[in-house]
């Protein structure tokens, strides 16, 4: 940001203030997110009107333009959505949180509550009388597709299995589930420890708590950072027992990878490391915005280099490690195989499917692993399906929302486009947010990247 004194850092309309201003004087993301992101037409929008027509921002204005950022992480400079969660936060810091995003962004609560009474959660979900009445109160649109919620969650498996007691051996890995794979769609759970078994790979699901992506995004930061704090513990201790970290869920993985480090190596702690300083103040943040702003001579380092972020409060070396230490599945199994160590007697699979890239996992800059593993499957035909730019629209818990359905779809719709055209025979995609909205729009069934493996290993 161009300046940020206290007044700013506590004063959310003078955050988004502060954005717009930077975003205008840029001017990049005015063509290049016109059709990707529901945040920048509006700060276009309400920018130009003010210039324009003498029509001042009201604060109610400001308020509504942080709901139209799912945090999908596609445009140019990760500060800026980040900031926006920040304003948002202090705006639920004088309006509370509705209890309606409250049930909503708890997974784990709805899981358990449909584990524990499966009969009355399936009437609630299904009834006429009851089911409208339940979307009313959780605000969600009437026509959303919801996904039904196992009454076996991976976690309940993992305990069975034995796995959520560590166990040394050749190779140990901690896995981090994620509410998506742990609550809704266990099976994908499932076949990450499968995978990883086939490979000799020592697999532990210790206790975890969800991101915080959800809460992130919708301004809970008290809930936000307590989860990072839980997770950032129990993730590090088992890389201090010598396990690495590995996660199937994009949006996990860039939230506890990119996210949650964001600006950390800007930090005292991390500068005080030898040789880190001239490495941390040698590497400027990246982004077209950035070599525009100094074009513009707004680029002042002294307010860039500093760890001022949303996550500032907790051990900036502790953000760092966990960033080091975790892998995308994808990422750790395309490692196995480029040391030799992967094991590729895979079954056929007479199927042409796409493959969708995630805004989450693209974010992570990892490439495509999955693409190179899925080749390994004979009688497979992937078809890579969007470029670096398209995006699903659902944006997490926000395509569910009765607010946000109808933008949702907008987004997702050139992405749908490209996949009809291709009329495959399934959908392969690593995110389960994605999966949820391309059940909602399109006739064809949707894997996970990692199942399909497990899938070709099931018969030999
Ligand atoms: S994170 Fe996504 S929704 Fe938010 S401003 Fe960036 S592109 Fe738009
Ligand atoms: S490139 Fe960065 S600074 Fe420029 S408009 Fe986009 S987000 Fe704003």
């Amino acid at each position: 940001m161009e300046h940020t004194d206290s007044k700013e850092k506590n004063n959310p309309q003078e955050i988004l203030r502060s954005v717009m201003k930077l975003c205008a004087g840029c001017d990049v993301c005015r063509t290049l997110m016109e059709e990707d992101c529901a945040f920048f037409p509006e700060l276009y929008r309400l920018w130009d009107q003010e210039k324009e027509q003498k029509v001042s921002i009201t604060a109610a204005q400001l308020r509504h333009m942080t709901d139209l950022c799912t945090l999908c992480g596609i445009c140019p400079c990760p500060k800026i959505p980040i900031q926006v969660m920040k304003a948002k936060s202090l705006f639920v810091d004088t309006e509370g949180l509705p209890l309606a995003t409250r049930l909503l962004t708890s997974v784990p609560r709805m899981a358990k509550l449909a584990g524990s009474f499966p009969r009355l959660t399936r009437v609630l979900q299904s009834s006429k009388a009851t089911a409208p009445l339940l979307r009313k109160a959780l605000k969600l649109h009437p026509e959303r597709k919801l996904p039904v919620i196992p009454a076996h969650n991976f976690f309940h498996w993992a305990e069975h299995r034995g796995l959520t007691a560590r166990k040394e051996g050749s190779r140990n890995v901690t896995y981090f589930a994620g509410c998506t794979a742990g609550y809704l769609f266990p099976e994908v759970g499932r076949s990450v420890v499968e995978v990883l078994e086939r490979n000799g790979v020592a697999v532990h699901v210790p206790p975890q708590q969800c991101c915080g992506m959800p809460h992130l995004a919708e301004g809970d930061r008290d809930t936000t950072l307590e989860l990072a704090q839980a997770n950032l513990d129990e993730l590090l201790a088992a890389v201090q027992a010598g396990d690495e970290l590995i996660s199937s869920c994009p949006t996990c993985g860039y939230y506890l990878k990119v996210l949650l480090k964001e600006r950390a190596h800007y930090s005292e702690a991390y500068k005080k490391i030898e040789g880190a300083k001239e490495a941390a103040t040698a590497s400027p943040p990246s982004g077209q915005g950035i070599d525009k702003l100094k074009a513009l001579k707004r680029y002042d380092p002294k307010n860039i280099y500093c760890d001022d972020g949303y996550f500032a409060s907790l051990d900036p070396l502790s953000r760092i490690n966990l960033a080091e230490h975790l892998s995308d599945a994808g990422e750790y199994l395309a490692r196995l195989h480029d040391a030799g160590q992967l094991d590729a007697r895979f079954s056929a699979i007479s199927k042409r499917v796409v493959y969708y890239a995630p805004c989450h996992q693209r974010e992570q800059k990892i490439g495509s692993p999955y693409l190179d593993l899925l080749g390994l499957i004979p009688g497979l035909t992937i078809e890579p399906v969007g470029n670096g730019m398209d995006c699903c629209g659902m944006g997490g818990n926000f395509g569910f929302k009765a607010s946000f359905h109808d933008k949702s779809l907008d987004l997702g719709r050139p992405l749908m486009e490209k996949i009809r055209s291709r009329n495959p025979e399934a959908i392969v995609t690593d995110c389960l947010s994605c999966r949820l909205q391309f059940g909602h729009t399109l006739p064809y069934p949707v894997y996970h990247p990692i199942e399909m493996l497990a899938m070709a290993y099931a018969d030999n």
